[in-house]
């Protein structure tokens, strides 16, 4: 996945509690071998090589994935669409050589893209595309899925206080003793040594999408690794979105997706879902500025100030 992960714990028995976190790790291992489809040998990789019209996928915890991520797909109309990949390869493809794509190409790899090109049946866990070559990459979805997974592993084995990150996605248990929750740190997205709040989490999910987390820049513009199906560019004026639910699954898919919407759709479509919050800093109108949810109305009060360059500003917030 491309990422380190964390598992902290707290338990009395040292030996059994190494067992636990080991166990957990081989459930992130299994997500990442058959989910990644920078693998060879997963089934991502299977389905994406044979690109006929039908497919049965014989894991089913893949095909889950594959349900949750096309459902945020038709909530959020295409801004969440796992098969990106050939934009992603577009783009991303050059970004060594300092160029950008050209319009046409975009425009083509575009219809060679979409959600509404494949459907599933969940009976016999197959999914039938009407367009050959169709790509899939779950690299926004996957990763949320394995710490649920590790959380998983760590319940069943009656841990109770525990905190598994896979590089940001993060899902807390109780927190430590003594303590009344697990703090996390919300970076700067324009200064990643400066925390600017603190969000504490029990029992629940935080995910962050950021564009400082894999981008290219040429004529002093940031091209960011979150791309818009609809438009085949990458999403412009928004720096990072936060989100904090009931999952892991959803809040990696969910950031990703609001992050897509943008200001002031992805608030809006936030706002309307149970157990969501978020935090958007986005550039709008070239103005930097934090939104956030009802429920994190309070919190954001003890938001420290963010420290954006006027070479980032140029760079970041390009229409
Ligand atoms: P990170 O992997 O940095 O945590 P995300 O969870 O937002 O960030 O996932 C970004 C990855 O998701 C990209 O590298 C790409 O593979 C894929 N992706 C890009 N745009 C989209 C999109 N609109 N819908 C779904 N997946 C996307
Ligand atoms: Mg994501």
């Amino acid at each position: 996945m491309g990422t380190y992960v964390e598992i902290q714990i707290w338990s009395s028995q040292i030996e059994k509690a190494r067992e636990i976190i080991n166990e957990a790790f081989s459930a992130v291992e299994q997500v990442d071998r058959n989910m990644s489809h920078y693998r060879p040998d997963s089934i991502i990789s299977e389905l994406n090589r044979q690109s006929g019209s039908s497919y049965k996928i014989h894991d089913r915890d893949t095909f889950q994935v594959i349900k949750t991520a096309t459902e945020i797909s038709k909530l959020s109309n295409g801004a969440f669409d796992i098969t990106i990949g050939p934009l992603m390869k577009l783009w991303f493809s050059n970004r060594n050589q300092n160029m950008l794509p050209d319009q046409e190409a975009i425009l083509n790899t575009i219809q060679s893209i979409g959600y509404k090109h494949y459907r599933l049946d969940n009976q016999s866990q197959t999914i039938f595309l009407d367009l050959q070559g169709l790509q899939f990459d779950l690299s926004a979805i996957a990763k949320g899925f394995a710490v649920d997974r590790a959380i998983e592993v760590l319940k069943k084995n009656q841990i109770t206080r525990a905190l598994v990150n896979a590089g940001g996605d993060l899902y807390a248990l109780d927190p430590p003793p003594g303590k009344s929750a697990w703090n996390v740190g919300l970076r700067d997205p324009f200064d990643q040594n400066n925390i600017i709040l603190e969000i504490p989490l029990v029992n629940s999910a935080l995910a962050t999408s950021g564009n400082y987390e894999n981008f290219f820049e040429v004529d002093n513009k940031r091209y960011c690794h979150i791309i818009d199906p609809r438009t085949g560019y990458p999403v412009p004026e928004i720096a990072s979105v936060t989100v904090k639910s009931d999952s892991a699954v959803m809040t990696d898919a969910l950031a990703t997706t609001f992050f897509v919407m943008g200001y002031p759709e992805g608030l809006k479509m936030a706002e309307s879902m149970t157990n969501t919050e978020i935090v958007m800093i986005a550039c709008e109108n070239h103005k930097i500025t934090a939104f956030v949810t009802d429920g994190f109305k309070t919190l954001k009060k003890l938001m420290k100030p963010l420290t954006i360059s006027k070479e980032m500003k140029i760079a970041v917030c390009h229409d």
